[in-house]
């Protein structure tokens, strides 16, 4: 089954947890082994897991990505609507995340979260959570 919600950001690179809300998708679909797949239709924008106990860690990713990936880099892109490094972040990071179902959870460890991560905000996201069951038990 697919589901989908919606996530406003309010800054230009940002990193926010979705844990809670593909967990809730997770829970209503009745699923108790599978895959989660969390996906988001965008190309200035990407999932990953990692952990957020420490939220120094999204600011140091998003730094560490603006070093590698400079803002107005003298990318063609710009030329057009000025966001090349958006499009270069998200693509580096990708616009998904695999996730195992395991007793009807999210097979997360203990420091990992689920996170949705705004290179071009900020902006209306949307995130498409699909579950498949695992038939062959
Ligand atoms: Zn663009």
């Amino acid at each position: 089954m697919h589901a989908r919600f919606e996530i406003m950001t309010s800054r230009h690179n940002e990193v926010r947890d979705i844990t809670s809300r593909v967990q809730e998708i997770l829970r209503g679909s009745g699923v108790k082994e599978g895959v989660c797949s969390v996906y988001v239709p965008h190309a200035t924008a990407a999932v990953i897991i990692n952990e957020n106990a420490d939220p120094n860690i999204n600011s140091d990713l998003l730094d560490a990505l603006t070093k590698a990936v400079p803002e107005h880099g003298g990318y063609l892109h710009d030329r057009i609507d000025g966001n090349a490094t958006a499009h270069i972040k998200a693509a580096i990071i990708g616009p998904s995340e695999i996730i195992p179902v395991s007793g009807g959870e999210l097979a997360l460890g203990a420091w990992q979260d689920v996170m949705l991560c705004e290179f071009d905000g900020p902006r209306r996201r949307q995130v498409i959570v699909t579950i498949i069951p695992d038939t062959h038990r």
